[in-house]
């Protein structure tokens, strides 16, 4: 079973669920942890994971050979997304936009372009809590990370329940983390920001088909809109986290509430039996 923990924005306490709810679950069940959050991942901030691996995760970018391209703009042509281009006599490929599938190779007529590999960023691979945790990083300057999540959802071993912390928002790499989870939990806050953040990431799970559960954080803090939502969209809420300060305390220190307050221990062992009952 894959349970992704996604939400319409950073800050809503995404990862205090995701984590919470792999080291309470991994008492009854394998678990394997991802942090899909591979431009801020913060998981191992709370699960204190002892790093035994990292691999690099590249794409193959086109080279162009200027001496034997004929400018016929086969390539340029090809590419559905306009990561090439020719302007005057100079043939650009635009880095950042290339999703190196290598089509622009196998149109080009004479052979002129080659491949080499760049590195995009890195999967750290280990052991936390007595489970397995694998987090992406990447790397500065570089503007697609929905390869690295692709590769890191391909480590998942399907023997064990893997939870997936996935980045904010509702864009492509969180449309990434979500697709083909069992189920997801979007996070949120019960505020007018928190709603519209919410709306979107429903929207995205909605998408993908997955079924979707609510968890609330920093319950009592704003208004009751986010829950009269959920009760119009059918969309069971599944846990309440109060805003208090001794939560807020914990989380600063980068402590887990299910390791600091033992009753939390089995409300997230409940929210687990929870989604499990509404997965696909
Ligand atoms: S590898 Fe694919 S995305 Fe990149 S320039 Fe060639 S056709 Fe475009
Ligand atoms: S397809 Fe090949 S020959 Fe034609 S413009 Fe592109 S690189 Fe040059």
């Amino acid at each position: 079973m894959r349970i992704t923990v996604a939400s319409g924005k950073g800050g809503t306490g995404k990862t205090t669920v995701a984590t919470n709810l792999a080291i309470a679950v991994s008492e009854k069940f394998p678990v394997q942890f991802l942090d899909c959050d591979v431009e801020e991942p913060n998981a191992h901030i709370f699960l204190k994971p002892q790093i035994e691996d990292s691999r690099s995760v590249e794409k193959l970018l086109p080279e162009v050979d200027e001496e034997l391209c004929t400018r016929c703009g086969e390539c340029a042509k090809a590419c559905e997304f306009n990561a090439i281009a020719i302007i005057g006599k100079k043939i650009l490929v635009y880095n950042d936009l290339c999703h190196g599938c290598g089509l622009c190779k196998m149109v080009c007529p004479v052979g002129a372009i080659s491949e080499h590999p760049h590195e995009l960023g890195v999967i750290e691979t280990g052991t936390a809590h007595g489970f397995s945790f694998s987090r992406g990083l990447l790397n500065v300057g570089e503007a697609m990370s929905t390869p690295i999540i692709h590769e890191m959802k391909g480590m998942i071993d399907p023997q064990k329940l893997a939870i997936i912390d996935a980045p904010p928002g509702t864009g492509c790499p969180t449309i990434a983390a979500i697709k083909d989870a069992d189920v997801a939990i979007l996070v949120t806050e019960p505020t007018p920001f928190g709603l519209h953040d919410l709306q979107a990431a429903v929207g995205v799970a909605r998408s993908v088909e997955v079924p979707i559960f609510v968890v609330i954080n920093r319950d009592g803090i704003g208004d009751d809109h986010v829950e009269r939502y959920c009760e119009q969209e059918n969309i069971p809420v599944a846990m309440k986290i109060p805003f208090s300060r001794e939560i807020a305390k914990l989380y600063s220190r980068g402590t887990t509430l299910v390791d600091a307050l033992p009753e939390w221990r089995e409300r997230f062992q409940a929210l687990y039996e929870t989604v499990e009952g509404g997965a696909r």
